[in-house]
């Protein structure tokens, strides 16, 4: 009998044909998220479980599989919808997929940064409607992004690809983290690690990077937006619940900061109709890592994980090795 899995949504061929190859593959049906029922009755008697960030897995879900469940490989780096206590405490393993997506998420925020800033999507809307009646020298002015200061909330993998692209446009990065980078890194990087006051303070652009953790779970609230410039602009690839979104919308509308791109919200797939309604906010369906190649990889790499923990190993990814132990 081979190994069972279930896959909570379809993923592109390649990582679903390898999935096959490997298990008895169960898949979601439907182009949606699972309902709460749905999962529980699908996970029943899976070895195994490949769930998207779309799907809260808690204890519940674990107790609904069975004892026979070994490991969780979700589909994303973060891995805040998985209840990764509940799962050590079954000795289920607990996989994510970093490094894969660090480049194309890095572009992604390049393009909100640029977005934002030199009115793109504003400017593509505009010419669209017929409105563009010839050059101007007001017309649709934005602000520069060379040269300017970036601050990088988080200096992780993708905070730090970011600050790849940035030195590109010869921006002065500073970044808060944990952890200080290698000095070598900050000289290639022209970047200087301050604290978060400063970081909010000083920066033109402010870019998240930091997991959701409970620490950082609205990290970014009304305090925040005031010490911002007046002309900054936030970018949030990295999860909603990071900003209070209210506030977020109350600093935008009070013109505290200048404006924003946004890829993921707090209340997801929701979208504040505030929001929607600025024209200095881009507002993109949470499309971080959304190349074919990058998501295939994730897929792939996702198959790595529940390979190696259904064969008895440990798996590559695995966020709680002390099962192991
Ligand atoms: P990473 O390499 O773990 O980087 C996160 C960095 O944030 C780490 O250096 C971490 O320090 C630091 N950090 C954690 N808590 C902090 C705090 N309270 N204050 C300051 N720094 C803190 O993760 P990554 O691969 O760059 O990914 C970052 C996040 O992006 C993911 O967790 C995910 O939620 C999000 N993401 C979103 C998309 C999308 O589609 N929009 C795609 C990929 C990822 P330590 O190492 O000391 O913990």
């Amino acid at each position: 009998m081979r190994t069972k899995i279930l896959v909570t949504r379809r993923l592109p061929a390649k990582a679903m044909e390898f999935l096959e190859e490997n298990f008895q593959v169960e898949c979601n049906p439907y182009d949606r998220v699972l309902e709460r029922a749905e999962l529980f009755e699908k996970v029943k008697g899976k070895d195994g479980l490949l769930p998207l960030l779309t799907d809260v897995i808690d204890g519940g879900v674990m107790d609904a599989a069975g004892t026979q469940l070994k490991v969780i490989a979700n589909y994303a780096v973060g891995y805040n919808n998985i209840d990764v206590d509940a799962a050590t405490k079954r000795k289920i393993a607990v996989t994510n997929t970093p490094g894969v997506l660090t480049e194309t998420t890095a572009d992604l925020t390049m393009a909100l940064i640029l977005a934002v800033a030199r009115r793109i999507v504003e400017g593509d809307a505009f010419a669209r409607a017929g409105k563009y009646e010839g050059w101007s020298p007001l017309m649709l002015l934005g602000t520069d992004v060379h040269h300017k200061t970036l601050g990088l909330f988080g200096f992780g993998r993708i905070g730090r690809a970011v600050a790849k692209r940035a030195a590109g446009f010869d921006m002065k990065i500073l970044y808060h983290d944990r952890v200080k980078a290698q000095p070598e890194l900050e000289k290639q990087l022209n970047a200087k690690q301050v604290d978060r006051e400063t970081l909010l303070k000083a920066s033109d652009f402010v870019s998240l990077h930091v997991p959701l953790l409970p620490e950082t779970q609205g990290i970014i609230g009304p305090a925040e937006f005031s010490l911002m410039k007046p002309n900054a602009i936030l970018i949030n690839t990295a999860r909603g619940e990071v900003i209070k979104e209210e506030a977020l919308v109350e600093a935008l509308q009070a013109k505290k900061i200048a404006g924003a791109g946004l890829d993921v919200f707090e209340r997801e797939p929701e979208i504040p109709p505030a929001l929607s309604e600025m024209n200095n906010v881009v507002i993109l369906p949470h499309i971080g890592s959304g190349s074919l190649e990058t998501r295939t990889k994730m897929g792939l790499m996702a198959a790595e994980n529940l390979v190696a923990a259904l064969s008895g190993g440990v798996p590559p990814n695995c966020v709680n090795p002390e099962i192991f132990s």
